[in-house]
């Protein structure tokens, strides 16, 4: 593995059909002598990886069922290809860890994504973590299995990334011994910015999911409208970069031109700015240390006059609060948040729960739930499922 430089890079790309995974292959597509597809896995749109097959030629295509795999096994013999389809986790496990794969994006939503992302990271490969969740669950554990296996992790979401970008090369010496005073997380602030508190009670699914400057999967666009998605980018930047929660503040930049900053003892803050457009962030892990070309329009700051920065508004996004205090308590504190979190926005999405609820439903759950230690992948898994069935039984409670 790895030894001939001039051969292109073999790439998994878990998630395909999702936003990030077609970011990705946007990407891929435009670099053929650095790049090859090994594998590509999907979940519910079986037709649209087929297509992206079809396209791209991969070893292996991973579904989550037999039923889906015949259906999509009858599709790529009429088109003549030849890809491979495996099954299930074990199948997204396998194609994550196969010795002939050079790198990983880990691009499944939520905390499906673990296992697999996990098995990329023990298999010692380049790991493009997408799947923010899988971090916050496993914090401990994960960065254990990077320092293990000597896997090259790189981020993805584009806030972490500039902060990689604008980090420097020994941070992982500590941040006290390179300089970094803090962290400035930006956030955007979703659609609801600027919403007076009463009207978030009656605003849809449709509205949460209309992000002004990003295009992205339905569960992180409520994420981002809820401002737990800042929560969870708070805890990943603590492991990513080794920081404590009160060295990450997190600064309201509206027009999302700057995507992090990193402030230096000496007064120096660097940031990171560009379009809003994942190819950017995505161009930078595949290649790094290197750089390519993303597609990406080159940014304009004419276009753009202004920067403006504001501080969060926690009274009426108490799920940022919610996930500072579980970075602080640590342990399972951020499991549970996101396992609680991901049954609330799909009760949101399902028209269950009003948007405030996701929230009162997640502060509840953190309440009920002792906070222990996760020595193990399993104590990881029992944190959260028994935070989503205190979830589920908030649901029942309430009639929902
Ligand atoms: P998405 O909903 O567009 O895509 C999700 C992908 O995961 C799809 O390919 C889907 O088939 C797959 N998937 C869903 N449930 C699955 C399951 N149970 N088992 C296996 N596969 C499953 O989501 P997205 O916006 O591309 O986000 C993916 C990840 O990247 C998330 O963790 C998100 O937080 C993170 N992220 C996304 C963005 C963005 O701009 N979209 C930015 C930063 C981070
Ligand atoms: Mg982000």
């Amino acid at each position: 593995m790895g030894c001939d430089v001039n051969r292109a890079q073999r790439i998994t790309v878990l998630g395909a059909t999702g936003s990030i995974g077609l970011s990705t292959l946007d990407v891929i597509a435009r670099h053929p002598e650095r790049y090859q597809v090994f594998a590509l896995s999907g979940y519910s749109r079986i037709d649209e990886l087929l297509a992206l097959c079809v396209r791209h030629r991969p070893a292996f295509a991973v579904v989550p069922s037999a039923e889906a795999a015949a259906r999509l096994r009858d599709g790529l013999a009429a088109a003549g290809c030849a890809t491979e389809v495996l099954e299930g986790e074990a199948g997204l496990c396998q194609v994550a860890s196969a010795s002939e794969v050079d790198a990983v994006m880990a691009a499944i939503v939520g905390a499906a994504g673990l296992r697999s992302t996990l098995a990329a990271v023990e298999a010692g490969k380049k790991v493009l973590l997408a799947n923010k969740e899988a971090l916050v669950m496993s914090g401990a554990l994960f960065m254990d299995a990077v320092r293990r296996s000597g896997s090259v992790l790189l981020p993805i979401d584009s806030e972490h990334n500039a902060i990689f970008q604008c980090m420097p090369g020994d941070f992982a010496r500590g941040l006290g011994n390179v300089g970094v005073r803090r962290i400035l997380l930006t956030a955007s602030g979703g659609p609801f910015r600027d919403t007076p508190a009463a009207e978030l009670l009656n605003v849809t699914p449709e509205q949460a999911c209309a992000h002004p400057n990003w295009s992205m999967g339905r569960k992180i666009s409520v994420d981002s409208a809820s401002m737990l998605n800042k929560g969870l980018e708070l805890i990943e930047a603590c492991w990513l970069f080794d920081a404590k929660p009160s060295q990450v503040e997190v600064v309201v930049h509206p027009q999302s031109v700057i995507h992090s900053l990193v402030d230096y003892i000496d007064g120096s803050v660097l940031a990171q700015l560009g379009n809003p457009d994942m190819r950017t962030p995505i161009s930078n892990a595949l290649a790094w240390p290197e750089r390519i070309d993303s597609g990406v329009a080159p940014l304009d700051l004419f276009a753009i006059a202004r920067l403006d920065f504001q501080a969060p508004d926690e009274q009426r996004f108490p799920c940022l609060r919610l996930a500072r205090q579980a970075a602080e308590a640590g342990n399972s504190a951020p499991a549970v948040l996101n396992a609680a979190n991901e049954v609330a926005v799909e009760a949101f999405l399902q028209r269950r729960i009003r948007f405030p609820e996701i929230a009162s439903m997640i502060e509840q759950v953190l309440d009920q739930e002792p906070v222990v230690s996760l020595p193990t992948l399993e104590a990881v898994f029992a944190a959260d499922q028994r935070a989503r069935e205190l979830s589920r039984e908030w649901l029942r409670r309430h009639g929902r």
